[in-house]
């Protein structure tokens, strides 16, 4: 029994309640990722690096499959079990930082308060919950990405124990495990950008007859807003319902010292936020997310829902990434949809990037222990 020789060196959690609880994250909210979960073997908390060698020299000798995990708030089911003999492998207490100025070393367990969101150039908008490991591993954009790019583009250099060995990865081989939801390799340390944000940020909500006028506002503020998002009526007046809005509305953060109101870092964050808590806590409508380039953003005028379009960059392009809540049919577009029902990371990663978390997982875990079934290895 797996359990048993876990025990050697572990505290081995397997109470009927602690196994229910690491069997779901916050992919729970989806029926179709809820269905798939199985209730995992057993749990066990890493506190030091080391404790991860010991692990993955078990996995190597005994084959079991092990899911790495932070506080379990990712929306996509990346770190439910798929198999019942899963070892859900707590990384939440291995924390700690070192501030290096243009950059943070960090442990994965830390999470974003410990460090101060202002240090941090994206932040997930569930920064009160998450970890800096989970984000690195199962996150995407977040705020800050208008002007600092995705999470992908914030990642200097990722430590990760495999089947394989340890690795020190940087520059672009940090995409075989950055977004690969543990899938490449248990993160021990991550080396990520550091900045000093603008001490003032003022938020701004401009209403709009037409999307046009709206988009092509945001257009002109693209370089120098801290965030842009782009909400219809229904959408805004669900999220800010004191405020009279129009047909098309932008809210975008600016560093303007003109301004009168400006607001805690953490408020602005909350406000930029408001659009995924929706999609969060409304479960039982259709829900979507697409991302959009911005030459054909116009196309989601005749949509009749409610939309919220956050403006962002990866990798030096600009783009929408765009919520659909209660839709009936979505908009026939080039662009990428996605997927907020599935847990496999080739549904949602662009090709140049899928194929280094493939070719990197060939080597490190050809057997598909790390989090098995999320990422699919022949493509
Ligand atoms: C209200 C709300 C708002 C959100 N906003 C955003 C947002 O703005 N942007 C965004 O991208 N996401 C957002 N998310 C989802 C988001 O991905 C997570 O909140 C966060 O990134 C996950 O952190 P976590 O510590 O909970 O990780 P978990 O959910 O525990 O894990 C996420 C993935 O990382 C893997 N993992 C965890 N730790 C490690 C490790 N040390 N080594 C290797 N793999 C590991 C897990 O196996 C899993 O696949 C939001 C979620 C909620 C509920």
């Amino acid at each position: 029994m797996i359990e048993s020789v876990l025990s050697k060196y572990f505290t081995v959690y397997t109470q009927k309640d602690i196994l229910e609880k690491y069997s779901m994250d916050y992919g729970s909210l989806s029926p179709i990722l809820s269905s798939l979960r199985k209730i995992p073997k057993a749990v066990i908390k890493i506190k030091e690096e080391e404790e991860i060698k010991i692990l993955m020299d078990l996995v190597n000798e005994y084959n079991f499959p092990v899911i790495p995990r932070g506080n379990g708030t990712n929306t996509l089911g990346e770190a439910i079990p798929l198999n019942e003999n899963s070892v859900i492998v707590d990384m939440s207490e291995l924390k700690g930082f070192e501030d290096k100025v243009t950059s943070i070393i960090v442990r994965p367990g830390t999470e974003f308060n410990e460090i101060g969101i202002e240090k941090l150039p994206v932040v997930p908008t569930s920064f009160n919950m998450a970890t800096i490991g989970g984000y690195v591993a199962g996150g995407s954009l977040g705020f800050g990405s208008l002007k600092y790019g995705a999470i992908w583009d914030n990642v200097r250099q990722v430590v990760v124990y495999t089947p394989k060995g340890r690795y020190t990865l940087e520059g672009e081989d940090t995409y075989s495990v950055v977004q690969a939801a543990g899938t490449t390799g248990i993160i021990s340390q991550i080396k990520i950008a550091a900045l000093n944000r603008p001490r003032r940020i003022s938020v701004i909500r401009a209403g709009f007859n037409t999307l046009r006028k709206a988009i092509d506002k945001a257009l002109d503020l693209l370089e120098v807003a801290e965030f842009i998002s782009i909400r219809n009526k229904a959408m805004a007046s669900i999220i800010e319902p004191y405020h009279k809005w129009d047909k098309w509305n932008l809210i975008y953060g600016i560093n303007d010292p003109d301004e009168e109101e400006d607001l805690p870092f953490k408020d602005i964050v909350t406000t930029f936020a408001g659009a995924y808590f929706t999609v969060v806590n409304r479960t039982k409508v259709n829900y979507a997310s697409m991302d959009i380039s911005l030459d054909e953003l116009e196309k989601i005028d005749d949509v009749k829902c409610l939309i919220d379009a956050e403006l962002a960059k990866s990798r030096g392009k600009y783009f929408s990434h765009t919520y659909f809540l209660g839709y009936t049919s979505l908009p026939n577009l080039k662009s990428s949809k996605f997927d907020l029902h599935s847990f496999r990371v080739n549904d949602r990663v662009e090709p140049d990037r899928l194929k280094k978390m493939v070719s990197f997982k060939r080597v490190v875990d050809p057997e598909d222990l790390l989090n098995p079934g999320k990422l699919v290895m022949n493509t």
